[in-house]
């Protein structure tokens, strides 16, 4: 994996018990820590950021070529093509870039999407500002095979016009993978496009627009071991064309008169304002680290991490585990789970005050699915999410305070931001 590593604090985290332990972050689905080669990327950038595409100064031209640069370095990740011509568009995050679509598409799309979405691909499409002419929610699919049929039908059902089906290609809250090519050859089959967000995914597999044949994807940096406030929607350029700016303001405009304004091209047609530049190019540190080779070993690591995870909590009385599909499907290394008896919060509490471990505890910006996926008597799960720097020793530290926690309970009692005592 060579220089594919991450930043960490050296001194630990403090426990309650005034000791302090190696942090076990199990929270890379939420934010995945930085990467050392984008650590390295910034700080190489950072003497010389400038406003990019607005001077003839140097440091304004090496900010440019810069950020024209990452620009490259994301779309050679992500598989963008040519033909038919893809775009590259630097956004603020996964959620940013969806919205933005919403606001791109034709205006009498219809947009498919399931109710299994995060909350960033299930609502933009509804927001005021969507351009969407309507939007078709489908059911939480019984199995993958039911997803794609599923989807085929609401599309073959949808009036013929332009139509858009939205999927993530690896869910946030149960980590399992979408069959998302078998999505896109039925989407396309129907005449639809495809809009896939790979938030969860591709932080884990490689993610290619010209291998799956989808029509566009959105990511976020700070899901992919780069800092926060980057992201990109990269695919066909053409809907992106003709959309209005997504933003009003500098950079977006070509030329304006008292009366008149002349919207730039692409690109720069949806990044009105001052480019993110560090934020570009901590991504394409972040992409050019993950090649397909580094992933692929990644990916076989975390996968025996994942099922050492689970095949733990499985054998802790009380522990469930949140799927929507059979329990053997493909997933990425995200864990959902409850415990009867611990509420999720006070679990996660007392997970990180005495044990040093760093969960999600919640809804996880996924209503719809958690709370289908929640056994009777629970309002919210943990999760546990992996990444480049988990060890086994994370993982069996997991599983080991979990089993604790359910034998004797939390040491401690915790109080939540407003004081009141977790249950
Ligand atoms: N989609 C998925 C699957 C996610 O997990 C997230 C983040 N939790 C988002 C979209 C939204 O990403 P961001 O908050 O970076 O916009």
């Amino acid at each position: 994996l060579g220089r594919c590593t991450i930043v960490t604090a050296d001194e630990g985290v403090p426990l309650v018990s005034g000791e302090r332990v190696e942090y076990a972050n199990l929270d890379y689905a939420a934010s995945a820590p930085c990467l050392t080669p984008v650590a390295e990327a910034l700080a190489a950038a950072l003497p010389y950021y400038a406003s990019v595409h607005r001077g003839a100064g140097h440091h304004s031209r090496v900010s440019t070529e810069a950020y024209e640069r990452a620009r490259r370095s994301v779309a050679r990740f992500l598989g963008v093509r040519s033909e038919p011509a893809d775009a590259v568009v630097f956004v603020r995050g996964t959620t940013d870039a969806l919205n933005l679509l919403a606001r791109a598409v034709p205006q009498d799309c219809t947009v498919v999407v399931f109710e299994s979405e995060h909350h960033a691909s299930l609502l933009p499409w509804e927001h005021p500002a969507s351009r969407a002419g309507s939007v078709v929610r489908l059911p939480l699919p019984e199995s993958p095979g039911a997803a794609v049929d599923t989807a085929r039908a609401a599309l073959a059902a949808a009036p013929r016009g332009p139509r858009l089906l939205c999927v993530t290609a690896a869910s946030n809250v149960t980590g399992e993978i979408w069959p998302v090519e078998e999505l896109v050859a039925a989407a396309h089959a129907e005449g639809a496009r495809v809009v896939v967000d790979a938030a969860q995914y591709a932080p884990h597999l490689p993610f290619s627009l010209s291998a799956t044949g989808a029509d566009y994807v959105a990511l976020s940096a700070h899901k992919l071991y780069a800092p926060f406030g980057s992201g990109v929607l990269a695919g066909r350029a053409d809907w992106l064309r003709e959309a209005a700016p997504y933003l009003s303001g500098g950079g977006a405009t070509r030329l304006v008169t008292e009366d008149d304004v002349v919207w730039n091209d692409l690109p720069a047609r949806h990044e009105a304002g001052s480019p993110n530049v560090l934020g570009a190019v901590a991504l394409a540190a972040a992409c050019d680290t993950l090649t397909p080779r580094v992933q692929e070993l990644l990916h076989i690591r975390e996968t025996s991490l994942v099922e050492r995870l689970r095949a733990g909590l499985a054998g802790i009385g009380g522990v469930h585990e949140l799927s929507l599909w059979d329990e053997d499907h493909p997933r990425v290394g995200i864990v959902s789970f409850v415990v009867d008896g611990i509420p999720a919060d006070l679990l996660a509490a007392a997970l990180s005050a005495e044990y040093g471990i760093g969960v999600r505890d919640g809804l996880f910006c996924a209503h719809p699915l958690t709370r289908h996926l929640l056994p009777a008597g629970h309002g919210q799960a943990v999760r546990a999410s992996l990444g480049v720097g988990t060890t086994r020793e994370h993982v069996d530290r997991l599983v080991g305070a979990v089993a604790d926690l359910v034998e004797h309970g939390p040491r401690w009692e915790y109080a939540d931001a407003d004081g009141r005592l977790v249950p």
